[in-house]
């Protein structure tokens, strides 16, 4: 289905953004894939599906490594088709008590960053008039919960640039959209489980129903595989007038 096509995912060496690099790779894009920590693990898995996918390290707190990464796109795949704008991180703690550092770097690598890859991407997309932006946002762009201060002002900045960049190209053949996933449970929401589980006294298990009871109706995590099918729909011929949308894939989240 994307054979021909090139794709660059941020934040794709662990939980949602491996497995949407892996999808599009399997879908015949060629990749590039980009993240800290267990580097050869994922580029050995996308390498399955894409045996010439690339690694970029940039972090993506500094901008011109952000340039850098889709130049280096551009140069080593030949062009920058899909844009997954995925990597982030959380903090969580009260307005008064949240570390200053800590909120500029969540708005930097959780929103700036995002708006830096598709400041360099976009003008590529446009002269080509194809292209594909997905911006991973997350329930909290369109709602909030307590002591989540920063991510969620990025989250919903992230869907708010998102509108914005998806009318600058609605006439053509570029479609900018997010997507709005409640609970996966990946690293970034292990650690808000054992958080959980220390805070109640109980265990693992425990603390994960728990966790879903709270917000997600449907008691089920949702996966990393399901929000991949979404972003490959949105990449397919049948949305490309599906444009500034954010998409819950949320267990029902932002239904109540
Ligand atoms: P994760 O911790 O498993 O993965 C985060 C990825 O981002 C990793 O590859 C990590 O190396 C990378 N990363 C972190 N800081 C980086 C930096 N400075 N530069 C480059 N890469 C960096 O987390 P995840 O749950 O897969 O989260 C992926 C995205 O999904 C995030 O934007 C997150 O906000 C969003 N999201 C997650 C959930 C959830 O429940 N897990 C829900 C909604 C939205």
């Amino acid at each position: 289905m994307l054979s021909g096509k090139t794709a660059l995912v941020t934040g794709s060496t662990s939980g949602i953004g491996l497995g949407i690099a892996l999808a599009l790779a399997r879908s015949g894009a060629r990749m590039m894939i980009n993240g800290f920590g267990d580097v050869a693990g994922a580029l050995a898995q996308v390498r399955e599906h894409d045996p010439q996918a690339v690694y970029h390290g940039a972090d993506m707190s500094r901008p011109a490594e952000v340039l850098d990464m889709v130049r280096q796109c551009e140069a080593q795949l030949g062009r920058c088709d899909i844009l997954v704008n995925n990597a982030g991180i959380q903090h969580v703690a009260l307005v008064e008590d949240f570390p200053p550092d800590k909120w500029d770097a969540i708005i930097a690598i959780n929103l700036s960053s995002a708006f830096h890859a598709m400041r360099a991407a976009l003008p590529g997309m446009k002269q080509r008039n194809w292209g594909r932006i997905v911006n991973v946002a997350s329930v909290h762009g369109l709602v909030a919960s307590p002591a989540k201060s920063a991510y969620i002002a990025a989250k919903h900045g992230l869907v708010g640039l998102t509108k914005s960049a998806a009318l600058e190209s609605a006439t053509t053949g570029v479609t900018v959209n997010a997507i709005c996933p409640g609970w996966v449970l990946t690293p970034l929401v292990q650690k808000q489980v054992d958080a959980r589980a220390a805070a109640d006294g109980v265990d693992n298990e425990e603390a994960k129903r728990r966790l879903l009871a709270e917000k997600q109706p449907s008691l089920q995590f949702t996966t990393p595989e399901e929000l991949a099918g979404l972003v490959l729909f949105l990449c397919s011929p049948p949305a490309q007038n599906v444009r500034g949308v954010a998409w819950q894939v949320d267990g029902g989240w932002t239904a109540q």
